[in-house]
């Protein structure tokens, strides 16, 4: 989100006769295009950036007299007085006509991706719409689509990294360098694996995310008992909330940047093809194009410095967690999550003690400027603690051993003691490790010849 405590927009309260005038002298325009009274308020002002403007309705934040921002729904089209006609002496209505509610699309953004999403800028002229919750709490009403929103970054760039990867493998099987399959290649192996490696940690996080949300809104007993998640969803409500509200920007700026990373280095994968705009099959392997669009995600529904400043609102936020969330709520969580992890896994679950330990000590007793100044820190360091946790946790519900492998790979790479010398042996090893990552662990089983 923008900062939006600027806005220019402003919505007024229409008396009953201003309504009936507006319906008369108006031509009528009371109803929106499927036939609803519009709202009592209008709309005037002008939006900067406004996506979807092809969508049916809209809900924005205007001021009103009494002050502070309120949020408002509004019907993109409304009614033009329906003119009828006589045909054979009955009456019959015509499809009603309609036009825009008082909101001119002034001119499409040019962007660099996002290009089937139109984004303009909009004049509102007398837009007619609804309040929505109390006048003047706009900002908390529309925190449920923020929420979502945010959540939808992340996992769409999850989705648009995984779309990335599945090209690189395909793609891999295909391209011979020095005489043989990059698929056998041991260096680009190890590259694709280290991404591979990448994309489960943020995917992991962001699909924790979904879970949160799901148990918030459909309770626990319907979305998480008898699940393989019920280990690591809270039954309590209040903390399942806390901590969705402490993880979402944490994920929405991660996740993002992440995947921005990852999909330059798919582009790269596919050497100079990867920087072409591939549209053949309906652009199925254009990875340029994928690139483009992710690129909008750590800035809009607010950059990561925004996401920064909202993490170190929630933790120093006293309502929340009983006073202090990290410290009453995620810290015992992430705890009692890790207890859970068998003892074979004890040297990954110290890192991710010794970071949860780093996390609470910068955070202990510093001040508001102190924090923000640390803002992008703190973000990171609360991805690899939860990266490493759902990592970790999938290696107790998951039968497959390239679980074990990944998890291990990310929590390593988040420590300091990096092996660099390796022998021929363990290189062997590694190459058949970073082949089922990359490719999955049938990749690693002979080839039977077919009979055909
Ligand atoms: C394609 C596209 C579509 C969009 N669609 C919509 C839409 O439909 N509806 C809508 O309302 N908005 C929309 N936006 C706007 C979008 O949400 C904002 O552009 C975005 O949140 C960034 O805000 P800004 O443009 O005001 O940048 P600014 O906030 O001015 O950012 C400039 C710089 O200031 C930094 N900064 C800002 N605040 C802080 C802070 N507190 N601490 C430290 N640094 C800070 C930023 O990190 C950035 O580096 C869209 C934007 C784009 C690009």
């Amino acid at each position: 989100m923008a900062d939006v405590s600027g806005t220019e927009t402003v919505a007024t309260r229409l008396t009953a006769q201003d309504i009936e005038r507006e319906g008369e002298g108006g031509g009528g325009r009371n109803v929106d295009a499927v036939g609803m009274p519009l709202g009592p308020w209008k709309i005037d002002g002008f939006k900067w950036f406004s996506s979807a403007t092809d969508s049916e309705m809209s809900v924005l934040l205007a001021r009103t007299a009494k002050g502070g921002l309120s949020a408002f729904y509004i019907p993109m089209r409304r009614r033009l007085r329906n003119k009828g006609s006589m045909d054979d002496g009955i009456y019959r209505d015509s499809t009603p006509s309609t036009e825009l509610n008082g909101i001119r699309i002034q001119r499409l953004k040019n962007k660099l991706g996002t290009k089937s999403l139109p984004t303009a800028e909009v004049e509102l002229k007398g837009a007619r719409g609804w309040l929505i919750g109390t006048e003047g709490q706009g900002v908390k009403e529309i925190s449920a689509i923020l929420n979502i929103t945010r959540l939808h970054t992340a996992v769409s760039s999850a989705a648009n990294w995984a779309r990335g990867l599945a090209v690189c493998r395909a793609y891999s099987k295909v391209r011979k360098v020095r005489g043989g399959l990059l698929q056998d290649n041991p260096a680009h192996l190890r590259w694709m694996a280290d991404e591979t490696v990448k994309y489960w940690a943020s995917t992991h996080f962001a699909f924790l995310g979904v879970a949160l949300q799901g148990a918030l809104e459909q309770g626990w007993d319907d979305a998480v008992r008898n699940t393989g998640a019920s280990k690591l969803i809270p039954q309590d409500k209040a903390q399942t909330a806390d901590l969705l509200r402490l993880l979402l920007p944490v994920m929405k700026a991660q996740v993002s940047v992440a995947a921005v990373h990852g999909l330059r280095n798919c582009m790269e994968c596919l050497g100079g093809v990867g920087y072409c705009e591939n549209n053949e099959a309906g652009g199925l392997m254009n990875v340029a194009k994928v690139y483009r669009d992710q690129l909008v995600n750590p800035i809009w529904e607010g950059t990561v410095s925004v996401m920064a400043e909202d993490c170190v609102r929630v933790i120093l936020d006293k309502r929340l967690g009983h006073g202090d969330v990290l410290v009453n709520v995620f810290a015992p969580w992430v705890r009692r999550v890790i207890e859970g992890v068998s003892a074979e896994l004890k040297p990954d679950v110290d890192i991710i003690e010794g970071k949860l330990q780093g996390l609470l000590d910068m955070v202990r007793g510093a001040a508001k400027e102190g924090l923000l100044y640390n803002g992008r820190n703190i973000l990171e360091s609360i991805e690899t603690i939860m990266s490493g946790l759902v990592l970790l946790y999938d290696v107790t519900t998951s039968p497959e051993a390239v679980a074990l492998k990944i998890a291990r790979r990310y929590i390593h790479s988040k420590s300091p003691n990096v092996t660099t010398h390796i022998s021929k042996h363990s290189l062997e090893n590694a190459v058949a490790d970073d082949k089922s990552i990359f490719l999955g662990p049938s990749s690693l089983q002979p080839v039977v010849p077919s009979k055909l």
